[in-house]
């Protein structure tokens, strides 16, 4: 019988900020990727995918032709190449937002500060369907990089950029003055996969909700004497409903059930006080529902 296996192709960021997280992410998903990224391109070692290692700013465009089948890049890139991709999934790292800022010793007015300014940056795409909408009009100057330097040369009254924790526009002599929009890490697609990609891409859309759904979750057992029991149940929702187990000890029970990272403290705190003992808390490796 003459079988050929299709392959998914998956494009990420060769080097940068994405690629490490891209590649764990795989990890977590069970699917090996051998080689450091400094190949063009690798094949896994258990799963059928090939892996294509890409400037992230290239990523929209390789999936809307089809030189890759699926891609992972922060929506911000999405969003400013603007291809004919769908977005599949969030990934919940990569987060950012793209924001305006000004020089610190500026008075800021609002918006219509930006009237008739030049404002630097990356994405003009996005920046000027945001003043579009807002009628307001400004000259946008689009460079490639090192947005942050742009005012202090001369070459623009603002900057829109991506802004994390604010420590490169501070030490620019910048102010964020509107945070426009948020992004973080997606998975996108090729819209006219075939058949055997579409099953592949569900495979892995399945491992990467189940990763998803354990983060920030952790899996509580306690031991409890069965007159408190009820009132332990009403603090541990679950999944469904924690499960509840004689102890061979009578008169006690043994609780299992899944609690929210933060809502953690809070809710070991109430346990002890309602006499829970021997409380156990593993971390979730992965949780399918
Ligand atoms: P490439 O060489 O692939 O074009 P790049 O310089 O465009 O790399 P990086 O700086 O590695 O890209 O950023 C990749 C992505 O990481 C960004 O597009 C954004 O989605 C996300 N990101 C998250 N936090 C930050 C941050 N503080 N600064 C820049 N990007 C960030
Ligand atoms: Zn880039």
């Amino acid at each position: 019988m003459n079988q050929t296996t299709e392959k998914i192709k998956l494009a990420i960021q060769k080097s940068g900020r994405l690629s490490e997280k891209s590649l764990e992410l795989m990890e977590e998903c069970g699917i090996k990727i051998s080689n450091g990224n400094r190949k063009l391109k690798t094949e896994a070692k258990n799963f059928p995918m090939e892996i294509l290692f890409l400037r992230d700013d290239d990523i929209p465009q390789y999936v809307e032709q089809g030189v890759a089948d699926i891609g992972i890049l922060g929506e911000n890139e999405v969003w400013e190449k603007d291809k004919d991709v769908e977005t599949i999934e969030k990934l919940g790292f990569g987060n950012c937002r793209l924001s305006l800022a000004i020089p610190k010793e500026e008075e800021y007015t609002g918006l219509d500060y930006f009237n008739r300014k030049r404002i630097a940056t990356s994405y003009p795409k996005i920046l000027s369907k945001f003043f579009a909408v807002k009628g307001i009009d400004v000259r946008i100057e689009e460079i490639g990089g090192s947005v942050e330097i742009a005012t202090g040369i001369g070459l623009a009254d603002g900057i829109f950029d991506i802004v994390s924790t604010g420590s490169t526009l501070i030490m620019n002599g910048l102010k964020e003055v509107e945070a426009i929009i948020k992004s973080e890490a997606v998975l996108i697609s090729n819209k006219n996969l075939s058949p055997a990609k579409t099953e592949l891409l569900e495979k892995l859309l399945f491992r990467i909700k189940a990763y998803k759904n354990g983060l920030g979750r952790k899996y509580v057992l306690l031991n409890a004497p069965n007159e408190v029991v009820p009132k332990i149940v009403s603090l541990l929702p679950g999944m469904r409903s924690p499960s509840i187990i004689p102890l061979a000890d009578e008169g006690w029970s043994s609780v299992h059930s899944v609690i929210n990272d933060d809502d953690f403290w809070d809710i070991i705190d109430e346990l002890k006080l309602l006499g829970a003992e021997g409380i156990l808390v593993i971390p979730i490796e992965k949780m399918i529902q």
